[in-house]
């Protein structure tokens, strides 16, 4: 196991597939067209695989796929046999938007994918056309109730909570998850790029978050437990359990073990990094995977990053990027980062 500067370990990798999307998220893709990565830059699957085996080599051992909307890659479930090929990996998930997840579900399942979380921030289609700008909210109820039908274990649904937007359904969230056999995950607005129009008072902070759910169900109790997961844990006098990321306000750079690597091979080791390290073009000029692994462990080992700890220090926080820049350097945009 190899550690960082402030000995966090190398040992959860994103894995963003593609940096299209099929929605136009307000707080995430607020313009409707975006300078795209170049198509030949985007890894092939076996590329991906081969880094992901370097990355498995120092330590990794949970992988999740994301994007962009991974289900928009085609033969999504052939990069999925090919990890789940790799004994060393504990934990194989995916992020979607759900969208496509009915017509997936099934064959990704098949190929070995260990579980799913869905992006959900509403159960009103009305309101899911205000925030996507898209009519596809039906899918997604199906998609997910797809996965909860065939049993298939450790359902996430992740939900951006915003002020005056979805703040009113945190009850009926947790009752909605309950209701499909998964857990939901409330996640504070961050300021990260693409949100090019985020405001602080949008914003539900965890302890705010915390206060609703109080005043609506009675105690809520932390739950307890040893992890790295950016969640925390909570769970209501019923015993529903549900997950708060509160990235914004206290954030958990302390214990992060993350890192991303685009669809193009860029390495990030913060989401927040305003630079990637490229192993696209170590693995396109030939090197070895010894050599690539060779980086990978000279730069975890130095790694300091702290950008969502440096971000809660700044005064009259506004959005981190704007759009302009945003255009000249679509690494930087989150929907290539993979969220
Ligand atoms: N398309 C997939 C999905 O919808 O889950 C994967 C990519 S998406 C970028 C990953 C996650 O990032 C989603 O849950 C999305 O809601 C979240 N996200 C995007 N922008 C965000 C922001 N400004 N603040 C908090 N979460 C954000």
């Amino acid at each position: 196991m190899i550690r960082d500067t402030l000995d966090r370990p190398l040992r959860n990798l994103r894995l963003s597939v593609t940096d299209r999307c099929n929605l136009r998220c307000q707080y995430c893709m607020p313009e409707e067209e975006y300078v795209w990565l170049p198509r030949e830059d985007v890894l092939s699957f076996e590329e991906m695989a081969e880094l992901v085996e370097a990355f498995a080599d120092l330590g990794v051992d949970k992988v999740r796929l994301t994007g962009g909307e991974p289900l928009l890659r085609r033969d999504l479930d052939g990069l999925v046999r090919l990890l789940a090929d790799n004994p060393r990996l504990r934990d194989l998930a995916l992020t979607t938007n759900g969208v496509l997840l009915a017509d997936q579900g099934g064959a990704l399942r098949a190929a070995g994918l260990h579980r799913v979380t869905v992006s959900l921030d509403t159960l009103r289609a009305d309101r899911f056309r205000l925030l996507t700008r898209r009519d596809t909210h039906p899918r997604v109820l199906e998609g997910i109730a797809s996965v909860g039908r065939s049993g298939w274990p450790g359902l996430k649904i992740d939900t951006v909570v915003m002020r005056g937007v979805n703040d009113d359904e945190l009850a009926d969230l947790v009752e909605y998850a309950g209701s499909v056999g998964a857990e939901v995950r409330f996640i504070e607005y961050m300021d990260v790029g693409g949100a090019t129009r985020w405001t602080m008072d949008q914003v539900i902070s965890r302890t705010e978050m915390l206060e609703r759910l109080a005043a609506r169900y009675g105690a809520v109790e932390p739950v307890v437990e040893e992890s790295s997961a950016p969640a925390d844990r909570f769970r209501l006098s019923d015993g529903t359990i549900f997950g708060i990321i509160s990235s914004t306000t206290a954030p958990f750079c302390a214990s992060c073990d993350r890192s991303r690597l685009t669809a193009d091979g860029q390495w990030l080791l913060c989401l927040y990094a305003t630079a990637g390290i490229d192993l696209r073009r170590s693995l396109r000029d030939g090197s070895s995977k010894e050599e690539i692994a060779a980086l990978i462990r000279s730069a975890w080992q130095g790694r300091r990053d702290r950008g969502a700890e440096e971000r809660l220090a700044v005064k009259d926080r506004q959005p981190l990027i704007q759009i302009t820049e945003l255009r000249a350097r679509p690494h930087l945009e989150m929907h290539t980062r993979g969220g």
